[in-house]
């Protein structure tokens, strides 16, 4: 099952179709997005059985981000081994969690406004909670994800890493900086839901190309580590992390120019496509 956002109302996609949720089912689900995550199973149950008989074609350029107000965005640093050792940082015992800030996200298409800095890309599975749960155990955490989506936890490095405490949160907050999508995709969909090949690619260069299945912190132990701590609700994000390429582990650095288009995929999820702008001619989304 693929769940998506179509110009702010819920639908299911299938293929190059898309079906409007709030429409098909009488006003049961939808029409805003978020409201799938909040009666998740009840929703999903509907959704396995849905007629896409009303289904019509999209246009990508209207997906907005899929989980468009999380009560929680949670992020996780130094998530793969050999992003540790590029960003001269130890691999992590314990997950390393910080928070973006939802007014970030976007859609998985449009445009990334450069603000003063170095911006960075960070290609990341992003893990979608459908049931609400705290002190989860590893065996119980599948049964709390809805599914998983693309996400791009972009960074401005310069805020990121000034002062005596870095501001991971602010830095990687910025208008546009937390695009997702195109869809949620239920674990089932997946043959392999611990190993998807994941990466992101500038102007058609390859920067990031690895698996999921190199996560040091996997998507189970995830869940149940931080449902320990928090209460995860539905709808809730987790970004897990970024696989190295990233423009800061560089030598010499690199980063993000305006006019670049960064794409991003996950095997199973499908592709994003963004284009750096500058500030000024930046489409407010
Ligand atoms: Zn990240």
């Amino acid at each position: 099952m693929r769940v998506a956002n179509l110009n702010g109302r819920l639908v299911l996609l299938d293929g190059d179709r898309a079906l409007d949720v709030a429409t098909t089912s009488s006003g049961a689900f939808g029409p805003d997005p978020q409201t799938a995550y909040v009666s998740w199973e009840s929703f999903a149950e509907w959704a396995r059985g849905a007629d896409f008989a009303q289904a019509v074609p999209f246009d990508a350029a209207q997906l907005g981000p899929p989980v468009p107000a999380p009560s929680q965005v949670i992020a996780i640093g130094l998530n793969y081994r050999e992003h540790a050792i590029e960003s001269n940082l130890a691999i992590p015992d314990a997950p390393a969690v910080f928070s973006k800030f939802a007014s970030c996200l976007t859609g998985p298409v449009g445009d990334i406004p450069l603000v003063p800095g170095n911006v960075d890309w960070e290609a990341e599975l992003v893990v979608v909670i459908g049931r609400s749960g705290r002190g989860i155990s590893v065996a119980d955490a599948w049964s709390h994800v809805a599914g998983f989506t693309i996400g791009q936890d972009i960074s401005e490095r310069v805020l990121q890493t000034s002062g005596p405490a870095p501001q991971f949160g602010l830095a990687k907050s910025f208008e546009s900086f937390g695009p997702t999508g195109p869809a949620v995709v239920t674990v089932d969909e997946l043959d392999d839901p611990d190993d998807l090949a994941i990466g992101s690619s500038l102007d058609g260069e390859v920067m990031q190309d690895s698996r999921t299945s190199e996560l040091i912190f996997p998507v189970a132990e995830l869940v149940s580590r931080l449902s320990h701590v928090l209460q995860l609700r539905g709808g809730d994000l987790i970004f897990t992390g970024t696989p190295s390429g990233v423009g800061m582990g560089r030598t010499p650095p690199r980063f993000a120019r305006a006019g670049q288009e960064l794409r991003t995929r996950i095997e199973g999820l499908g592709e994003m496509r963004h284009r750096f702008v500058a500030v000024d001619s930046a489409t407010r989304v």
